[in-house]
């Protein structure tokens, strides 16, 4: 991946780029599996890094799966692929879709939860440098569970 003069630059994106193609070949596959588990499904998948949220889903049913979904447990991927298939049926997150989120997962108040601390498993080189992605919490708000301070 790497030779001759190895700079940390160098590293970092050689890391990188390794796990871009680890999630190309993991996570669609993933999610097609739990979108036909639950018979919800959606029209395509990308791969982003973005910095705030671990996947999104559009209007036209595109989900957007962040790639640093790599380094967080399986538990947690499982529920926000739940989660976002979920929003194919609701865009918002109104109790109409709390309601269907929890007919699917009825723990997912906790792993919601879980899940906002779960940028401690990103490795620092996916992060941007001089970021503070790390330590913010990211991912929507539950009705009913504290938020930020
Ligand atoms: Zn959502």
């Amino acid at each position: 991946m790497v030779s001759g003069n190895i700079s940390r630059r160098g590293c970092t994106g050689a890391l990188r780029r390794w796990t871009a193609k680890k999630a190309r070949a993991y996570l669609p596959a993933w999610l097609r599996q739990v979108s036909a588990e639950l018979d919800l499904p959606f029209d395509r998948a990308s791969l982003r890094k973005q910095r705030t949220r671990w996947a999104s889903c559009s209007a036209r049913r595109t989900i957007s799966i962040n790639e640093k979904l790599l380094f967080v447990p399986a538990l947690l991927v499982e529920y926000v692929f739940v989660h976002e298939l979920c929003h194919t049926v609701q865009l918002n997150h109104s109790r109409r879709f709390w309601r269907l989120v929890s007919c699917y997962e009825p723990n997912f108040k906790t792993l919601d939860r879980e899940l906002r601390r779960a940028w401690r498993y990103v490795p620092w080189w996916m992060c941007e440098p001089g970021s503070s992605e790390l330590n913010q919490s990211h991912f929507e708000a539950v009705p009913g569970a504290a938020g930020p301070p």
